[in-house]
């Protein structure tokens, strides 16, 4: 009797310890990270571009991402009242008219309690009249941004400086593929990338102002005067210095006219980059590893249905 009773203990004993081996690893398993696209308005293709943003961050199987789209240009926006503390980052592709009072308000206390933000592209033309907001992308253009929203910011001797010179914030030159100079080979989003990297065919913002706020700058280009740019290195890829807020700012993505013709989203580059972004922001670490398909240094690398190889 005593040796069958030991029988059943010992295999009460082992199915426990199973199930315990397997609800472990099913703990192991990361969950997905929450990401709201915010999107609805833009002087850009809005319509592709937050599409392709659920794309990339869904594909990648580290993000769940949910859509807010605001009405309409001048259409009623009361209704806009997205829960972004319900999300781990923010995803702002979005210039346009002005939220609710109570989405602003919303909005800030996300960010301030230590909320996560990516600043892509054209999110940075937004709310030139919104001083929080501008503390929050750090540099704006366009939109009527001028000396009275802060200096010019660029880089000389490799050193960003701060240039009050009176003029219109936000311009670029003709599109066209570059290389990415980095800046900070340490910061998690950037560890293990090549320094210098070649983008594809976008346009390279310049002239930006602001309060330039910038914490660490990641990444910067030479724009090309023969093509209407600056003549100066802007920084270009930065997070921004802003109390406990953790801030991407992407300048890189200017969307094509269809998914399929759209190279400087197709870049394995940005993608790599808004992916490590997003991941930053929403955790402050990085754990996706460096995809084997990343341009190099001479060569653009392209995803034109914005999927990872297999490994
Ligand atoms: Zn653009």
């Amino acid at each position: 009797v005593m040796k069958s009773l030991m029988t059943k203990f010992l295999v009460v004993l082992t199915v426990v310890s199973v199930m315990t081996m397997f609800a472990s690893q099913a703990e192991a398993k990361p969950r997905r990270m929450k990401a709201l696209v915010v999107s609805g308005q833009n002087n850009h293709n809005w319509p592709v571009s937050h599409k392709v943003l659920k794309l990339i961050l869904e594909q990648s199987g580290l993000f769940d991402v949910d859509i807010a789209l605001t009405a309409p240009a001048g259409g009623d926006m009361s209704n806009f009242k997205p829960d972004f503390a319900a999300y781990d980052v923010v995803v702002l592709d979005y210039n346009g008219d002005r939220w609710p009072a109570e989405t602003d308000a919303a909005f800030l206390d996300y960010v301030q309690g230590g909320g996560g933000v990516v600043i892509y592209h054209a999110a940075d033309n937004a709310f030139a009249g919104w001083d929080e907001f501008n503390r929050i992308i750090a540099l704006g253009g366009w939109e009527g941004r001028n000396e009275k929203s802060g200096p010019y910011c660029y880089l000389k001797d490799s050193k960003l400086v701060l240039d009050h010179s009176a003029g219109p914030g936000g311009s670029h030159g003709a599109q066209r593929e570059y290389v990415m100079h980095g800046r900070d080979t340490k910061h998690p989003v950037t560890k293990g990338l090549p320094v210098n990297w070649m983008h594809a065919q976008d346009e390279m913002y310049d002239r930006m102002r602001g309060p330039a706020n910038i914490g660490d700058l990641l990444y910067s280009g030479m724009t090309d005067p023969a093509t209407g740019g600056s003549g100066r290195e802007e920084p270009l890829v930065f997070t921004v210095d802003y109390g406990r807020a953790r801030i991407f700012h992407l300048m890189l993505g200017h969307c094509g006219p269809t998914a399929e013709d759209n190279p400087a989203m197709q870049c394995v580059g940005f993608q790599t980059l808004l992916l490590r972004g997003a991941e930053w922001a929403a955790t402050g670490k990085v754990k996706q590893p460096v995809p084997k398909d990343f341009p190099t240094a001479t060569k653009v690398s392209l995803r034109r249905d914005y999927r990872a190889p297999e490994k």
